[in-house]
């Protein structure tokens, strides 16, 4: 019985994370493994930046995809001697991007283009991840996540086809070691896709499911679930045992460690996920599963640069389903997910993110048909199993724009 690893960025973020990560799997010898891999360090940020190049002029595509290429060769530079074919095997694979972008006339669509180039980072940090530890005896075969992952064509967010995946994945994955790339899938006409950014935990459940894996280990560079973000809580506690509904909820409101689209497959096989540290990978971590004991701990979620709107008639006449449902309309052309809402007698407000590439259209689209007053730079905390202390942890020195409670979740809007 397989089980399923995945290491992100943090975790091989230069030469000697990556001697770090061949110290944990050496540990596993004895185990039949998936490795999924995603890009090295915020490699995924920098391509992102040498798609907007190309598409906007905004600046050379060319020299930072110069950068790029010689960030890895650092590493590589590190890991291998210079006569290895590794050297020549990364050029290829830059040259293929080269290759794109030296089409002057921008052609395709922005989400197709972006998974051509972006998708590079993962065939980057895997080519180098299953050659290296093929050098140091872990023996390994790289397989190419396109032949395991079939998608329908929705660019930067395609959706899995289950059945054909899960037949694919049984077929090609046969041996004691498989490395492939998280956050990659294909079509069926052979177009490279993403699964959204962050997606290399959906690939690993996704191949878990697929494979009925005996469990799931997401390596973090935290020692597993915590109740809060320790950058913004000091007395933060790590999670022991969660359950897959309550890490559902908590995906939900955006507690960051898990991507919310892994739970589902898990939960539907009762593979249990593992969270550990590849800092200290012999911590207990955290443990998801049908089994978790309910907790009572309070769970603090942060979401931070948030914008709350609020929306009203401009004749000032009470807030009614035709208002609410033109309002829909227009969140929905800009895809803008709301993240808390509430209507009053003559307005209707809503809390999404303060996304830069859409926001300020999405405010003049509301502005033509309704009176509209936003405020900027506020943030939405939930918490989950509240109580009256860590109420007053949160909202004490702030300013208090807008509260909902429900039985075990209260959520505030709050400026600092
Ligand atoms: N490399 C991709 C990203 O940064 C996927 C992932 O890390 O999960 O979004
Ligand atoms: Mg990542």
């Amino acid at each position: 019985m397989y089980r399923v690893f995945k290491f992100g960025g943090a975790s091989i973020k230069d030469a000697s994370s990556i001697t770090n990560v061949s110290k944990i799997l050496k540990s596993y010898i004895e185990d039949d493994l998936v490795i999924v891999f995603s890009a090295i360090g915020k490699v995924t940020n920098m391509l992102e930046k040498i798609v907007d190049a190309y598409f906007y002029n905004e600046d050379d595509p060319f020299a930072l995809l110069d950068d790029t290429k010689q960030f890895h060769l650092n590493i590589v530079d590190t890991l291998f001697n210079e006569k290895h074919s590794i050297h020549s095997d990364i050029n290829n694979l830059f040259v293929e991007i080269e290759w794109v972008i030296e089409d002057k006339e921008v052609n395709g669509d922005y989400s197709y283009i972006y998974d051509q180039i972006v998708s590079l980072g993962e065939f980057i940090s895997t080519k180098i991840l299953s050659t290296y530890l093929n050098e140091c005896g872990l023996e390994n075969n790289l397989i190419d996540a396109r032949d395991l992952i079939r998608t329908d064509n929705t660019y930067r967010n395609a959706k899995v086809d289950w059945q054909k995946t899960t037949n694919l994945i049984n077929s090609n994955i046969k041996s004691k070691w498989c490395i492939t790339q998280g956050f990659i899938g294909c079509t069926s006409e052979n177009f490279t896709t993403t699964l959204g950014r962050e997606g290399s935990d959906f690939t690993a459940a996704i191949l878990a499911y697929a494979l009925q894996s005996k469990n799931v280990v997401i390596w973090k560079d935290v020692p597993g679930m915590m109740n809060a973000d320790p950058n913004f809580f000091n007395d933060s506690q790590l999670i022991d045992e969660l359950s897959f509904d309550e890490a559902i909820e908590l995906a939900y409101y955006g507690a960051k460690v898990i991507h919310p689209k892994t739970i589902q497959p898990l939960k539907k096989k009762n593979i249990p996920l593992y969270i550990k540290s590849f800092l200290n990978p012999n911590g207990r971590g955290t443990l998801i599963s049908n089994n978790a004991p309910i907790s009572k701990l309070p769970f603090y979620i942060n979401k931070r640069n948030q914008i709350l709107i609020s929306i009203s008639d401009s004749s000032l006449s009470f807030i009614i389903e035709k208002h609410i449902s033109k309002i829909f309309k227009i969140l929905t052309k800009y895809s803008t997910r709301v993240n808390m809402m509430q209507n009053s007698a003559i307005s209707f407000s809503i809390c999404v993110d303060n996304d830069k590439h859409t926001i300020t259209y999405l405010i003049k689209d509301l502005q033509s048909s309704f009176k509209i007053y936003y405020n900027k730079g506020v943030s939405l905390y939930t918490i989950r199993n509240y109580d009256k202390s860590s109420i007053e942890n949160i909202i004490q020195n702030k300013i208090l724009l807008l509260e909902q409670r429900s039985r075990n979740t209260i959520q505030f809007v709050l400026k600092d």
